[in-house]
């Protein structure tokens, strides 16, 4: 396909990747280079250069991996999972199975960075919050955080952040999920938070607590009035986090309610497949006063240059980019598209379909429970919602455990005499029935019950009465009671999916990102039964598919980074930075090198690096860039000499975030390592390095790969991500582990979890493992190659425009350029924000703006844009530098003008009087192609500091849109 490399390369290379071999040879003409790998040659440091071809399997048809895929996919087992722990089974209505989940219009989308043409997200998360802050009975909620246990994770954080009382202890309950209480250990330790984890009912406040957490209902399904608790802690200054499953809270009295200062929880059950542990959302909700300092983004309402109604991420100085080192946490990718389909599911059952759904299931349960008392056993976890602690009395538990596998039931095993039952959505009578039967020890009902009876059973439910009986509403919003025929939600769906721009419009050149095709063969297997309905605690006997996956994904991983050991575990890439530096810190305290707490960070990292160091307990300590962009060796080695008893590591992003391959790599590996650092490299740019380069080789010791940049996870409008570690192999031994389940990385020296599920969102690893079966080596390298072509391409055709930045050594840039926009404020007066916004008008959505540099933009283009839309791409980009030039000359006036004031909708252009100094075609019809087919943004300018000022984070009552 790309004749000139290589000629192995699968039919698939062709389609993924854009421009084809006539494009790609006048697109080298341009830069004047002969061939593609004269132009590699050129930007890659040679010393640096991976000698031979990746040991890859040979690449597959879209086809043929598909079938290959399946064949892995078949020998995971799918058992009817009673296993419960923060993850039940639950039904994805099929309208928003395959209008989001499987729709590239919602899943192709990146964070709503430029909310303009973001709305339809943006209010399907204002949805998910809203949902949440009745659910929970608290003030303010945000769009999603990662898992449940990272959640907690996260407001023990807040917790110690805001308690005043100085205290260094967190009080963990007993009946918290293990996998939360492991995650929460873990990210104590670096932190000198002192965990206790013990019996909420006879904890005597003997040590002053910063904060404590409880959960709601327990993990063995008992309901607490925790309302004593709360108020002894609250009377020591203490913060209560309840982490709650949402779904019982439709019956239960709410922690907002009863005095919890924070809620997290997972909002799984609200449509999202079980996935083997993931992708799944997890909220966040607290009071308002705490707005300030709640990880994570939050969708806020504004409004636009018209007055109108406009939705936005509020608070944005919270984040790294700004607060770095004092950012309230290191969350960057989130779950967006799975927070935005549970939002979804409150949408299609509305109030009365979701009580209606936690009553059906607790009434099973209470049935599940007479049953099983009739048979002998009894029952200690009452009163209970969904789950029962079953205890064995005298039954040998091997004997149930038989019984459930005949059956093909996953049980909770508690200990030698006890199990756990969760019912959920999916649970039938028939499955109550068999699990009478199997505690039964017989194929016979024993007996059954009558009508009267069953009346009689759920009138005793413990949920009926003070406390636990909530008395408040929830879900009144008309956005969860307009929409329960399936023609007004396909429509409702496809309204927010058109205000959008997604990669079904046009390319979206974010740099950093990695905006790449996620092709339909890479998505389909995600929602394959046998991937997406396993519970991740599921025994192994059953996922022996999944365990070919992993160690095959694995493989492949090591081999392209040139690692000895990969975790799948982190699944974002903060959370990869956060794993590889703890590594680290385990590493030096395994050779009594505790005291080693120094982390470098280049001035040019992304806002996650200092804010994972931090969270980690280390000091960091910034190294200057040189004029050139490039580390600045001497600061450097001036640095690493200064702490060098207290070096930990260097964080370092190659090629860098200014988007260059810096020659001197090597080196500045070689300086941290003699002073006893380890090197830490951020993958985000690994796009620029696949087949090329191997950090392993060439001195890291540790990477992330953001899969959902490199390997083709769709970004989801925010989420979800996978952000799997690389180590070489003297970090082995420390790499995460579980404590529920089995896996190979369960070392006595491991960090131990640091997120709930053991491979993190697993189910997503599919698409990264489509990916590689289908490039091959060859397709892998030759998409690298056409990375940096493209960026080249790009950077030349716009560089007697705007500047670029930096370049490297050859006057060549990596796989992204950054433009320097900063003269025209002085010129025009024009703002990065007006070209941004401008580019809406053409259709496009704006580069990385601002990052990592101010005033600039950071364009990336991927491998897989055609010469065609690269072209399209440049010429607006062009068509606004002329604009700008009218601006310059003065024949257009510096306020009113078409960049002042994009973006510009239909309903400006149409209605009333057009006063402005240029005409409605020159606003809405600036190209050719815009006439064609013209994407309209739906909001106009919004106004940022109205929102913050004026902070709301809920949805609006409707009438509130109708001015
Ligand atoms: C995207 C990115 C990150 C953060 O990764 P997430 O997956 O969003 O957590 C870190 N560093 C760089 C350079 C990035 O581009």
């Amino acid at each position: 396909m790309l004749g000139q490399t290589s000629q192995k390369s699968s039919e698939f290379t062709g389609r993924h990747i854009g421009p084809n071999s006539d494009d790609i040879q006048q697109m080298l003409e341009l830069l004047g280079i002969s061939n593609l790998d004269a132009l590699i040659d050129k930007t890659v440091p040679q010393a640096i250069r991976f000698k031979e071809s990746l040991q890859l399997p040979e690449a597959l048809s879209e086809y043929a991996a598909l079938a290959k895929l399946k064949q892995i996919a078949v020998k995971n087992e799918v058992y009817r999972s009673f296993i419960g722990m923060g993850y039940s089974d639950c039904i994805t209505p099929p309208v928003i199975q395959r209008n989001i989940l499987e729709n590239p219009g919602w899943y192709t989308a990146y964070t709503p960075y430029q909310p303009e043409i973001a709305q339809g997200r943006l209010e399907a998360l204002l949805n998910f919050q809203t949902m949440i802050i009745d659910l929970t009975g608290l003030e303010i909620a945000n769009a999603s955080l990662l898992d449940e246990a990272t959640a907690a994770a996260e407001a023990m954080s807040m917790s110690y952040g805001v308690c005043k009382n100085k205290a260094n202890t967190y009080f963990v309950s007993q009946d918290c999920h293990p996998q939360t209480i492991d995650v929460l250990q873990t990210r104590a330790k670096p932190l000198g938070i002192n965990i206790i984890v013990g019996d909420h009912q006879n904890f005597d406040f003997a040590q002053p607590l910063f904060g404590a957490i409880l959960q709601y209902p327990a993990s063995d399904g008992t309901i607490y009035d925790y309302r004593a608790f709360i108020e002894k802690a609250h009377a020591e200054g203490a913060l209560v986090t309840v982490a709650a499953d949402p779904l019982s809270l439709t019956l239960l009295t709410p922690p907002g309610e009863f005095g919890a200062d924070i809620a997290v929880g997972s909002t799984q059950r609200f449509g999202i497949p079980l996935g083997f542990g993931g992708p799944h959302a997890a909220y966040f909700a607290t009071k308002e006063e705490y707005k300030r300092q709640v990880p994570g983004r939050i969708v806020g309402v504004s409004k636009d240059s018209q007055g109108k109604v406009a939705l936005r991420l509020a608070l944005q100085t919270r984040e790294q980019h700004i607060r770095r080192d004092k950012a309230t946490s290191n969350i960057c990718t989130a779950q967006v598209l799975l927070a935005v389909m549970a939002g979804m599911y409150a949408v299609y059952h509305g109030s009365a379909g979701i009580k209606a759904i936690a009553q059906r299931i607790h009434h099973l349960t209470l049935i599940t429970s007479e049953w099983l008392k009739r048979l002998g056993y009894s029952i200690s976890s009452e009163p209970f919602f969904d789950t029962l602690r079953v205890e064995l009395g005298t039954k040998p538990l091997q004997e149930i455990l038989e019984a459930a596998e005949a059956r093909k039931i996953n049980l909770r095993i508690f200990d030698e005499t006890a199990v756990g039952i969760s019912l959920d959505e999916t649970t039938t009578v028939d499955d109550v029935k068999d699990i009478c039967r199997l505690f039964a020890g017989t194929d016979e009902l024993p007996f059954l019950l009558n009508v009267q009876e069953l009346k009689w059973i759920i009138q005793k439910s413990g949920l009926k009465d003070e406390p636990f009986n909530r008395k408040t509403s929830y879900l009144t919003h008309p956005v969860f009671n307009s929409y329960h025929s399936e023609t007004e939600l396909l429509r409702y769906l496809h309204k927010l999916e058109s205000k959008d721009l997604s990669l079904t419009t046009s390319m979206i050149p974010l740099g950093s990102c990695t905006m790449k095709l996620n092709a339909t063969s890479e998505m389909i297997p995600v929602t394959w039964a046998e991937f997406g309905n396993i519970h991740p605690f599921a025994p192994k006997s059953q996922t022996q598919g999944y365990q070919i996956l992993f160690q095959q994904l694995e493989e492949w991983l090591a081999e392209i980074t040139g690692f000895a050991g990969i975790s799948l575990q982190p699944n974002a890439g903060s959370q990869g930075e956060y794993t590889g530096l703890l590594v680290i810190c385990e590493y030096h305290e395994s050779r009594n090198e505790q005291h080693r707490n120094v982390c470098l960070i280049p001035t040019s990292a992304h806002g996650t690096n200092p804010a994972s160091a931090v969270m980690c307990g280390m000091n960091v300590v910034p190294v200057a860039c040189d004029l050139d962009g490039n580390v600045d060796l001497n600061d450097l080695k001036a640095k690493a000499e200064k702490h060098s008893n207290q070096l930990a590591a260097l964080m370092v992003t190659y090629p860098s975030t200014h988007g260059v391959f810096e020659e001197q790599i090597q080196e500045i590996c070689a300086v941290v390592h003699s002073h006893g650092g380890q090197v830490y490299m951020d993958g985000a740019n690994m796009n620029a390095q696949v087949g090329l380069c191997r950090p392993g080789d060439f001195g890291a010791d540790v990477c992330h790969l953001n899969l959902h940049k490199t390997f083709c996870i769709p970004h989801g409008g925010g989420g979800p991500g996978m952000g799997p570690i690389g180590v070489a192999q003297h970090l082995v031994p420390f790499l995460p582990g579980h404590v529920v389940v089995e896996m190979h990385e369960n070392n006595p020296k491991s960090i131990g979890a640091i997120a709930a599920a053991p491979w993190g969102s697993a189910s997503i690893l599919v698409i990264s493992w489509m990916y590689i079966a289908m490039m091959g080596a060859d397709g892998l390298t030759d998409a690298t190659k056409v990375a940096i072509l493209n960026a080249n391409y790009m950077a030349k055709k716009l560089e007697q425009y705007y500047p670029v930045l930096y370049k490297g050594k050859n006057a060549l840039v990596a796989h992204e350029c950054i433009l320097d926009l900063r003269s025209l404020k002085k010129s025009a007066n024009i703002d990065i924000d007006d070209v941004a916004k401008r580019l809406m008008d053409y259709g496009f959505h704006a580069p990385t703006v601002s990052w990592p540099v101010a005033g600039t933009i950071m364009v990336e283009p991927t491998e897989s844009e055609s010469k065609q839309e690269l072209d399209r791409f440049c010429d607006a980009m062009i068509a606004i530098r002329q604009e700008i030039a009218e601006i310059e000359s003065g024949k257009v006036d510096a306020q009113d003008n078409v960049l002042k004031n994009a973006p510009h909708t239909a309903e400006n252009l149409i209605t009333g009087e057009w006063n402005h100094p240029y005409s409605r075609e020159q606003a809405a019809y600036p190209a050719p192609w815009t006439r064609e087919h013209k994407f309209w943004v739906s909001v106009g300018r919004i106004d940022n500091a109205y929102g913050d000022r004026n902070f709301v984070c809920s949805c609006l009552p409707m009438e509130a849109y109708s001015q």
